[in-house]
């Protein structure tokens, strides 16, 4: 997820435009910013190149997700099934809106598994979030069919995901509306940054009004606006935006190089034995920002991890031990039962995180070890990773 090593000539140019003008702001000063709509023109140009009809930034890929689960209709009691295997702020999302997480397996493809969704869903499932994890997508057709299905919202967390495609439609495009990150480590970076992607014009309205207090963008004077709702403020700065924006223009070059240099990796790994990869079910879509695959067991994953940072393969990781990715570990998520500040209604409502059990999830983040692709390396560094790779592997 490597944009911030591309940073150049691009990038500084957008901030200095902004820079020279002193509007920092996203709306108005009309004639102050000379032209400079950096904001709008990073969601013209996503919208366009990913093929939505259209786009809102926001301050961070988390407020993306919960401008996108309010834009959704989503609130108090509703369930989210969300998987295990996610960074922590899709479920911060989700109940800081107060609706309720409900875990569910995830599959091979690090994604949530269709099969244990539809038996997950109640009377009360509102919205079908998965989480396109490492830069790859999930079964994302059978989810679509199963919520259209089951009259479900399909949220998609594609924070990690930007660029990717499965069966050449981009993933963020599939659901009724889809999230994306630009937070410091993301694929394209503009230090802080989100963005919400639809179709649907009501939903967009919605969204652009909440990020900005509830304000509906209507006339050229803000004081006399209208406000059909009560938002928050989470807008993203000119700054920020003009960042993102360079950047994007760069995702294309991104994309390519993380290809090649993954592919050059997987190939040489195919020889050993006691490896099986992680699912992606259209290759050709994967943004490769990480290689993923299986060991045998915990034991030997839980090994080699370790033996691939000694040996010098940097960026590789046991998500199983993490305390960011995988609820294993998520000690205030487990105990917020017990534990938390949420309102008393809600935690009546909430189901029993400490004692969740999700056998083939564990099963599954047991076993995988995800190793980050970088878009800096040389043919010279990638050869010999691979040869520290190797060693470690065929032992
Ligand atoms: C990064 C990330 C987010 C949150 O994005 P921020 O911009 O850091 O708030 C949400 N979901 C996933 C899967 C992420 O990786």
């Amino acid at each position: 997820m490597p944009g911030f090593e591309i940073f150049g000539e691009e990038e500084k140019k957008e901030v200095q435009d902004v820079l020279d003008t002193g509007v920092l702001f996203r709306y108005g000063f009309d004639q102050a910013r000379k032209g400079n709509w950096k904001a709008k023109t990073f969601e013209k140009e996503l919208a366009e190149l990913i093929g939505a009809g259209y786009c809102h930034l926001c301050s961070s890929g988390t407020a993306a997700l919960y401008t996108a689960l309010f834009s959704c209709g989503i609130g108090a009691g509703d369930e989210v099934i969300v998987p295990p295997f996610t960074f922590v702020a899709t479920i911060e999302a989700v109940l800081n809106i107060g609706a309720i997480p409900v875990f569910c397996e995830i599959d091979k493809t690090l994604c949530l598994d269709p099969e244990a969704v539809e038996e997950a869903i109640t009377p009360r499932t509102k919205a079908v979030l998965p989480v396109h994890m490492c830069g790859a997508m999930a079964h994302i057709d059978k989810l679509k069919y199963l919520c259209d299905k089951r009259g479900l919202i399909l949220i998609e967390d594609a924070c990690q995901a930007l660029g990717a495609t499965f069966k050449g439609k981009y993933l963020g495009t599939f659901g009724q509306t889809g999230c994306f990150s630009f937070d410091p480590v993301k694929t394209i970076t503009c230090g802080e940054g989100g963005a919400i992607v639809t179709d649907l014009h009501e939903l967009y309205k919605t969204a652009d009004s909440y990020a900005d207090h509830g304000h509906d963008h209507v006339g050229n004077d803000r004081g006399l606006e209208g406000h059909a709702i009560i938002g928050s403020n989470f807008r993203i700065s000119e700054l920020n935006a003009a960042v993102g924006l360079a950047q994007l223009r760069k995702l294309e070059y991104i994309l390519k190089t993380q290809r090649k240099n993954k592919s050059a990796i997987k190939k040489a790994m195919e020889k050993s034995a006691n490896i099986t990869f992680r699912k992606v079910p259209d290759e050709e879509g994967d943004s490769a920002t990480f290689l993923s695959f299986f060991m045998p067991d915990e034991k030997s994953a839980r090994e080699t991890a370790a033996s691939l940072t000694k040996a010098g393969v940097d960026s590789c990781f046991y998500w199983y031990d993490n305390n960011w990715h995988y609820i294993r570990k998520w000690n205030h998520i487990r105990n917020l039962k017990s534990a938390s500040k949420l309102s008393v209604s809600m935690l009546k409502e909430l189901p029993d995180y400490a004692n969740l059990s999700l056998p083939q999830s564990d099963g599954i983040m047991s076993r995988v070890i995800s190793m980050q692709i970088k878009l800096s390396w040389t043919e010279k560094a990638i050869n010999e990773r691979i040869e520290k790779i190797l060693s470690v592997l065929n032992g």
